[in-house]
């Protein structure tokens, strides 16, 4: 059963759902579990292939950040299905992994490449510590700044 956050839309529960159809992994829409994170700050995703839970940086709950919390939720997802596919001793960002993504009609160009699950999408560290009294779209404007991937 899929353990899906309230603030999350249900349009956005069915892109899931699609995409596990998709990369034929049908099990993993109904066992992952989906959460959003206020203290999540260093990346605006992760994938945790053990506990199969992606979490998402609230900041991404922004109105004006729809089109990016998907595509974020497509790429750790995608860690996930990649991980079920093919095993685990893929690279994060491998070619598999990008077949994914470019199936999901997402370019698959992390140029930051995590070098081990779970911190993907990882930032610059001079972006690491936002600076306080910012508002999360801010905050959140300034970390995609940060990124050297193709998430704009
Ligand atoms: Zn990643």
């Amino acid at each position: 059963m899929l353990s899906w956050p309230d603030e999350l839309t249900t349009e956005l529960r069915h892109d899931l759902f699609g995409w596990c159809e998709l990369w034929s992994v049908p099990t993993l829409a109904d066992e992952v579990t989906v959460a959003v994170s206020r203290r999540l700050t260093s990346s605006l995703g992760r994938a945790n292939y053990r506990h199969q839970r992606v979490t998402l940086q609230h900041t991404l709950l922004h109105p004006m950040a729809a089109a990016l919390l998907r595509e974020v939720l497509c790429h750790e997802l995608a860690h996930l299905a990649a991980y079920r596919l093919h095993g685990t001793k893929i690279r994060p960002h491998g070619r598999e992994w990008k077949a994914l993504l470019i199936a999901a009609q997402y370019p698959p160009n992390v140029t930051y490449a995590a070098e081990s699950l779970p911190a993907c999408f990882a930032v610059h560290k001079r972006f690491r510590r936002p600076p306080a009294r910012r508002s999360s779209w801010a905050r959140l404007t300034q970390w995609i700044a940060g990124i050297p991937c193709a998430v704009r």
